[in-house]
């Protein structure tokens, strides 16, 4: 499969049906598997042989699924996980325990954010924010020598920054660690960060993958390139034996290309367990068929809501990377030449009360806590998804108080058009 373009692995990687079987990806909804001896079964225990036995660790379902992601970003091995938040918990912890310490891009989702400050702050993990526009000097001053892995988001939910992928994947090899690439928003149909340098992709399948609203789930996809025995003292959970399992060493055992997938899975899924069942990955297969068709449909609508806005007299900022007046138009242009999402932010005059206002006089767009899928749909962070940050936080991740973030769904784009200039004739 690593041969065909991306829409021909979007509708037929990780799945070759057998002579005779069935030609969608089956529903295996089953917990368990059955084996003849508990000598077969044991061998999986001390995983001397790859197969199933309980469906927290791995499904067949959900590991084609996986597979098929883990194709279209070009990497070696993915899992997939109930959320893109189990996502980017099990990529960091992974590699990081407590006494350790992550570079991360101030610009990103805001459970995310917690996730990194509060949450992991708990469990011992330290961590340093940077601006994604951060100088190379900046970044190389954010690494101590506990850091074991830098983190950013492709374009960023919801103040849409642009990372400079090469530029933080240097920095990160620069002092030894690999970089996680959260790339939720551009969908590996306009951008797979593992051809620019990241080491590990995660996504939120929740939103365009998924596409459709219908089902809760993340992905985790390794290249394969990391070298962890290279820097054996950094990443003793990969280097050093698992007494959990026999003492087997990962790196050793299973190579740069299944290490880092292995372990999540046998180490992290086995003691957290954070599955995905398999009803839920067989409706993110279904996105994933049309998701190279989608995407274009996304953007266009997004570029075109974007370019009429930047029009309006009320709207005093208009966000997104497609735009010629956006700081990220060089950057995007480099990295998705055939553009990025749907998910376009503007500041109305008037702050949180107008962008409320505003908000409730839309017809098409409703007011939800989502992105990405095929309905038009618009939030204002501050009071919602962002409300754990105070100003100060706010505008350290580009997220005024009356952003409202807005995704362009399938509809027409003269219609949602029209439903905006309805919206904003009603706020005069
Ligand atoms: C939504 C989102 C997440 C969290 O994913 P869930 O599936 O809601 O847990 C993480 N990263 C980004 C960029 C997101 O948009």
């Amino acid at each position: 499969m690593s041969d065909f373009r991306i829409g021909t692995k979007c509708v037929q990687a990780g799945y070759t049906p057998e002579n005779g079987g069935p030609r969608q990806i089956p529903i295996i909804q089953s917990t368990t598997f059955k084996y003849d001896t508990s000598e077969d079964m044991g061998k999986l225990f001390d995983l001397e042989a790859s197969g199933y036995f309980y469906s927290r660790l791995q499904n067949p379902t959900c590991d084609h699924v996986a597979a098929k992601i883990a194709a279209m970003e070009g990497g070696a091995a993915g899992m997939l996980t109930s959320s893109g938040q189990a996502a980017n918990l099990f990529a960091i912890f992974n590699i990081c325990e407590a006494g350790d310490h992550i570079v991360s891009s101030s610009s990103i989702y805001g459970g995310t954010y917690n996730l990194i400050k509060v949450t992991m702050a708990k469990m011992g993990i330290q961590s340093t924010f940077v601006s994604p526009d951060a100088s190379d000097e900046e970044l190389d001053a954010a690494f101590q020598p506990n850091t074991k892995a830098m983190f950013g988001e492709s374009i960023a939910n919801p103040a849409l920054t642009v990372l400079d992928i090469e530029r933080f994947a240097a920095a990160a090899h620069r002092h030894g660690v690999p970089l996680i690439v959260d790339n939720t928003f551009p969908t590996p149909v306009n951008l797979r960060p593992i051809e620019w340098g990241a080491d590990i992709v995660t996504h939120s399948t929740t939103k365009y993958m998924d596409g459709h609203g219908s089902a809760v789930g993340g992905a985790v996809v390794d290249s394969g390139r990391f070298d962890w025995m290279a820097h054996a003292d950094k990443f003793p959970g990969l280097t050093t034996p698992d007494e959990s399992y026999h003492g087997i060493v990962y790196a050793e055992k299973f190579g740069n290309e299944a290490a880092f997938i292995t372990k999540a899975t046998s180490q992290l899924m086995r003691d957290l367990g954070c599955t995905q069942s398999p009803q839920s990955a067989y409706y993110l297969n279904l996105g994933l068929e049309s998701l190279h068709v989608r995407m274009p449909k996304h953007v266009e609508n997004g570029q075109a809501v974007a370019e009429w806005l930047e029009g309006r007299e009320l709207v005093t900022k208009v966000t997104y990377p497609g735009l010629k007046s956006s700081p990220y138009y060089d950057i995007a242009q480099k990295y998705m030449p055939q553009g990025g999402c749907g998910v376009v932010s503007f500041e109305l005059k008037g702050g949180r009360e107008m962008a409320e206002k505003f908000m409730k006089n839309l017809k098409l767009a409703a007011i939800e806590t989502h992105v990405a899928d095929a309905r038009t749909c618009c939030l204002n962070p501050a009071t919602s998804t962002h409300r754990q940050m105070n100003d100060e936080e706010l505008n350290a991740a580009g997220i005024p108080a009356g952003l409202i973030r807005m995704s362009c769904g399938l509809e027409d784009k003269e219609d949602l058009i029209a439903d905006l200039a309805q919206a904003l004739e009603a706020c005069r």
